[in-house]
């Protein structure tokens, strides 16, 4: 019983976390690629984006389709593993990189997001994103030939209504955008709520997973939401120090280095713009 739980676990984890090991790293990586995980779940990527699919006895649960090309292309790829129609898609938030395409399961599928996404889903109005037609404000349960699915939401972060995908029979999670794994966060924090963002990930570390999906880049553990909190608060210490020493955020820009995630992905690109949307929000200044 241990060695049947763990062990696909644990072989998961080993492959994730060192891609080397099962995969050749001189090869360029296909744009579109799907990776089976563990049991019924299964990762799909498309050029830099990534989610998650589930199949069961008595349908598929997709998450974001990214665009229309990549749902097109995953159909197809899932009617090779499953006779299964997909019954749900779970939009992650409303930013459209993610949630485009969605329209190619529309013949079998109902469409599920936080509530605070519809009303921009259906502003935004792109015939190939369907409108959720099942929204919820703190959780809602998915029960599928006996997978259970939740879906929570743990406050505003990188937008006002990311949800997290949690599969406790397979200890993973699922959340895009706003727990980037040893990545810095994207940008001058376009669309986002910094304090709570850090409140956010406390809620999700009091959950219990061992696995984290993002929707960019490595896969991670659910260390690494710890590791990303940290940089958060980082960030807004340093920068709030400033803002009290009286610095304008040309000073503060070009003043803050955090050197202990140069490592980190995006940090060359991005640190300094992350400096720019904390300080803006920190004053209370615009954001782009
Ligand atoms: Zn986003």
């Amino acid at each position: 019983m241990f060695f049947s739980k763990w062990l696909p676990r644990l072989c998961v984890l080993a492959s994730l976390l060192f891609p080397s090991l099962s995969a050749s790293a001189q090869q360029p990586r296909p744009a579109d690629e799907i990776t089976h995980f563990a049991e019924d779940v299964y990762l799909y990527r498309h050029q830099s984006h990534q989610a998650i699919f589930i199949v069961t006895s008595n349908g598929v649960i997709v998450t974001d389709p990214i665009s229309s090309d990549a749902a097109t292309w995953l159909k197809a790829k899932i009617a090779t593993l499953t006779d299964q129609p997909v019954r749900y898609v779970i939009y992650s938030h409303h930013h459209n990189d993610h949630i485009t395409g969605g329209s190619v399961f529309a013949d079998t599928a109902r469409f599920v997001s936080h509530a605070a996404a519809r009303p921009k889903i259906l502003q935004a109005a792109d015939p190939t994103t369907p409108v959720p037609d099942l929204t919820f404000t703190d959780r809602m349960t998915i029960d599928l030939g006996g997978k259970h699915v939740e879906l929570i939401y743990t406050g505003r972060n990188h937008s006002d209504n990311s949800l997290v995908l949690w599969i406790p029979q397979n200890s993973l999670l699922f959340a895009v955008d706003f727990i980037p794994v040893e990545t810095v966060a994207y940008r001058a924090l376009p669309d986002s709520y910094p304090d709570e963002w850090i409140e956010s990930l406390k809620q999700v570390e009091r959950l219990d997973f061992d696995i984290l999906v993002p929707g960019h880049g490595k896969v991670g553990t659910k260390e690494h939401v710890r590791l990303f909190r940290e940089y958060l608060e980082a960030l807004r210490a340093a920068v709030r120090e400033q803002l009290q020493n009286g610095a304008s955020l040309e000073e503060t820009k070009t003043r803050i280095r955090l050197p202990q995630y140069e490592q980190w992905y995006g940090y060359a690109d991005w640190f300094t713009e992350n400096v720019d949307g904390m300080y803006r929000s920190l004053s209370q200044q615009p954001r782009q």
